[in-house]
């Protein structure tokens, strides 16, 4: 939905201003799927503004359940045939986790993920990124279930699209609207210096996720070259602000790379990264899912080194990971959708890895 075209709309024809209202509550509240659904207006409105104004920005194309019903992932396509995707989580606890891109592929080009292939083709607007959250919303709501959190943790950087971010989440925080609490909103980063310092100074108190990985350039910079332009010496101080800024716990992600990071060096190199002064943290180890580009560790391993990092002191947790089945980590799915450019991009990462 295009609020703004549907201003100018409501503007341009004259109708009073809660018109705009009751929209916003068909769509945000009640989560109706189509114009139809707002009975609240004439026929006629709802024709000439569903002539102007498509209702859905995003078109599901193709969704995938994994057996046990935790995960759900939908292939979506914009409304210029790019595609991206988005998953929903359902924890054994009751809370429904849905995870959303926020561009179309990704620029940062971490070797071990399969939207980091692509290259990057947009950013998403805030619409974009709203509905996908808004799908899942519609869908578990014949279950009488809700979205309970929503995760910046899909295809892109969310940093490298500041705004449009930003904007989708405090459409989603509306007290008025969709109304999901900023404590329940966590953005991922692979660590763009930048937007980690300028998030320190928002007023909404969102959670931030920091794709760690390792705990030396060394080893990072294997595999994820956004650490030659913000090595560890610029990313743990930035964080080190917006720590002391927001007084809010921030939250490592270690994904364990078979042979690559997984030692008990790598262990003992994360908590001395972290160190005293980094102890509001905590670190989530998880599971890779294999690619031909790296194996996963195998579990006893993975348990050893979450193991490993409680005797150095460091919180950890080894997180249980959804949809392996349904390739539902991050980026898999519309990757397999664009062919060629895939294989082009599984090239060239396997030319960086060799190089590195
Ligand atoms: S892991 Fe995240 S930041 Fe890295 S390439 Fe994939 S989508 Fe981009």
């Amino acid at each position: 939905m295009d609020i703004q075209a549907l201003e100018a709309f409501l503007q341009e024809r004259g109708e009073p201003k809660f018109r705009l209202s009751q929209v916003r509550q068909a769509f945000f509240v009640d989560f109706v799927p189509a114009w139809d659904g707002v009975t609240t207006w004439s026929k006629a409105l709802r024709e000439a503004a569903e002539a102007r104004i498509p209702w859905n920005e995003l078109e599901p194309v193709k969704t995938l359940e994994a057996p046990n019903g935790d995960t759900v992932k939908t292939l979506f396509s914009c409304r210029d045939g790019k595609k991206i995707e988005a998953v929903l989580m359902r924890h054994e606890d009751g809370r429904n986790t849905v995870c959303v891109s926020s561009q179309v592929g990704c620029a940062m080009a971490c070797a071990f993920c399969a939207t980091g292939t692509m290259g990057v083709k947009r950013n998403l607007s805030a619409m974009e990124i709203v509905e996908q959250v808004i799908y899942y919303a519609r869908w578990l709501k014949p279950k009488n279930e809700r979205v309970t959190n929503v995760v910046l943790m899909g295809m892109g950087e969310p940093f490298a699209n500041y705004d449009n971010v930003m904007s989708a989440l405090r459409i989603l925080n509306d007290h008025d609207g969709f109304n999901l609490g900023a404590r329940h909103m966590s953005i991922s980063t692979c660590g763009i210096v930048p937007g980690i310092l300028k998030l320190a100074d928002e007023d909404l108190q969102v959670n931030l996720a920091i794709s760690i990985h390792a705990g030396t350039d060394e080893v990072r910079s294997k595999f994820m070259p956004v650490n030659q332009a913000y090595p560890l010496s610029k990313l743990m101080p930035a964080i080190k602000t917006y720590m002391e800024k927001t007084n809010r716990k921030v939250m490592f992600e270690y994904l364990l790379l078979k042979g690559v990071n997984d030692r008990i060096e790598d262990a003992q190199a994360l908590a001395d990264l972290l160190g005293p002064d980094y102890r509001l943290v905590h670190v989530n180890v998880i599971k890779y899912h294999p690619t031909e580009l790296f194996d996963a560790t195998g579990k006893a391993e993975r348990i050893a080194f979450v193991h490993q990092l409680h005797e150095l002191g460091v919180p950890a947790t080894h997180r249980i990971t959804f949809g392996e089945d349904i390739d539902a980590a991050c980026g898999q799915l519309a990757v397999q959708e664009v062919g060629g450019e895939t294989k082009q991009g599984l090239d060239a990462v396997r030319v960086v890895r060799q190089k590195a």
